[in-house]
């Protein structure tokens, strides 16, 4: 049975705009930044409101957030962020093998990774203690530990800020890529996304071939996979490596893992035998950003209160009181490093305003 979304309903409250408020509490690097106006939504109705409200009081521009766990803010924001809290967690079908869950966009990722393992619903449980929330997950297909969202991605529903109307995306429409979809590229800034249909599996196919899997299973003492036991393995290893931004400000992997031609892979392996790729379908071979990053020198390395975390030196943290343009400073340098030493450009993955 169809069970309506809270997003469809109308409600007459119109939310209230927060002028010149910081933004520090709303993203995970914890980099105190000033924007115009904030003001936060739980359905369409209320987003069409602020909408409304945000061309009358002339906002320059506008900004979704979810859990703010993939932003570096290097400057005020000179607009309006408007934070997507719509909730709701439905199953709208099934059959014998196969459940399709459609969540709002600002359900928590790893609740839903939760509700799911719960449920026994494969298929997500690679991807549990991923911060943020549902909305943002197809904007750059969301992906850890051999699995990413478009391997179980049915449909999404988005509001289109210009045109004012709802529209559908099925996985063809996403164009989903390594890291990437269309809202990054050619859609950028144009949609709002709404809710998220996931199609499940009632009898789960695990994907534990990712190396660090095994053996946390094997240091689990798991005898027989489960779902509760492969996210709890996902859950120990992502804890063991991973600064947790309420302690640590970041915004997870600062870069991409660079996709290169084999012919440069096989000639950088020849000056850097240690060096790992992971061959890709289209015949390219991933690199891993962190070993390289380490490789220079910089895994632990600081430039002021901006910093190259030490354990994994893909994540760039914020020791304190940094601010976006000395991350992105430090950013800079770390490409710079990684270019002159491997030959190899790397690609910021976060999102910088
Ligand atoms: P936000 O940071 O709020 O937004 C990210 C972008 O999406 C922004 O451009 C924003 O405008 C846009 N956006 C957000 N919501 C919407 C919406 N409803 N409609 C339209 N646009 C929207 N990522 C991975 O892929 N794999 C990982 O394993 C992973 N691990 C991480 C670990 C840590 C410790 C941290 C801090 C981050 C990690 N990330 C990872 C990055 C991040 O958590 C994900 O990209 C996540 O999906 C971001 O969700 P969010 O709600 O915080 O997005
Ligand atoms: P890791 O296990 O130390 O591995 C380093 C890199 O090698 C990873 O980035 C991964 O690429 C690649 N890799 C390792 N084993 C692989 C395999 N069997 N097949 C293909 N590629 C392999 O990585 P980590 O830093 O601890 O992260 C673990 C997982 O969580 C990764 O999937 C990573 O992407 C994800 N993660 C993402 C973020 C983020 O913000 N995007 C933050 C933390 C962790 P892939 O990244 O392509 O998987």
């Amino acid at each position: 049975m169809w069970i309506p979304y809270n997003y469809f309903t109308m409600h007459t409250l119109h939310p209230i705009i927060h002028k010149h408020i910081s933004l520090k509490p709303y993203h995970t690097f914890g980099i105190n930044v000033l924007a115009a106006g904030l003001a936060q939504f739980e359905s369409l109705g209320q987003l069409q409101a602020l909408l409304a409200t945000a061309e009358a009081q002339q906002f320059k521009k506008l900004l979704v957030l979810g859990g703010g766990s993939n932003v570096l803010f290097t400057q005020p924001f000179d607009g309006l962020v408007l934070k997507n809290n719509i909730d709701g967690i439905t199953v709208v079908a099934e059959d014998d093998e196969q459940v399709w869950v459609k969540a709002g966009a600002g359900v928590n990722w790893h609740a839903l990774v939760m509700h799911a393992v719960n449920h026994g619903w494969g298929g997500i449980e690679n991807l549990a203690l991923i911060p943020g929330c549902v909305g943002a997950g197809p904007m750059q297909n969301i992906g850890a530990y051999g699995v990413e969202l478009q391997s179980v991605f049915h449909q999404l529903e988005a509001y289109h800020l210009h045109d004012k109307t709802c529209v559908s995306f099925s996985l063809a429409d996403c164009s989903f890529g390594y890291r990437d979809s269309v809202f990054k590229r050619a859609l950028k800034g144009q949609f709002v996304i709404l809710s998220v249909t996931l199609r499940l599996q009632k009898q789960p196919k695990f994907n534990v071939g990712y190396g660090a899997i095994r053996t946390q299973l094997e240091e689990m003492g798991v005898q027989e996979l489960t779902l509760q036991a492969v996210s709890n393995a996902v859950i120990a290893i992502r804890q063991s490596k991973l600064p947790d931004p309420a302690v640590l400000g970041n915004a997870g992997s600062f870069f991409k893992n660079p996709t290169v031609d084999a012919s440069v892979f096989a000639s950088i392996q020849q000056q850097f035998s240690a060096v790992v790729g992971y061959p890709q379908a289209n015949g390219m071979v991933k690199l891993a950003a962190g070993w390289l990053i380490e490789q220079c020198g910089l895994k632990g390395f600081r430039l002021g209160q901006a910093g190259v975390h030490g354990k994994q030196a893909l994540v760039l943290v914020n020791h304190g009181n940094t601010t976006g343009t000395e991350v992105l400073a430090l950013s800079k340098m770390v490409i710079a490093a990684v270019q002159s030493k491997f030959g190899v450009v790397l690609e910021a993955e976060v999102n910088v305003y």
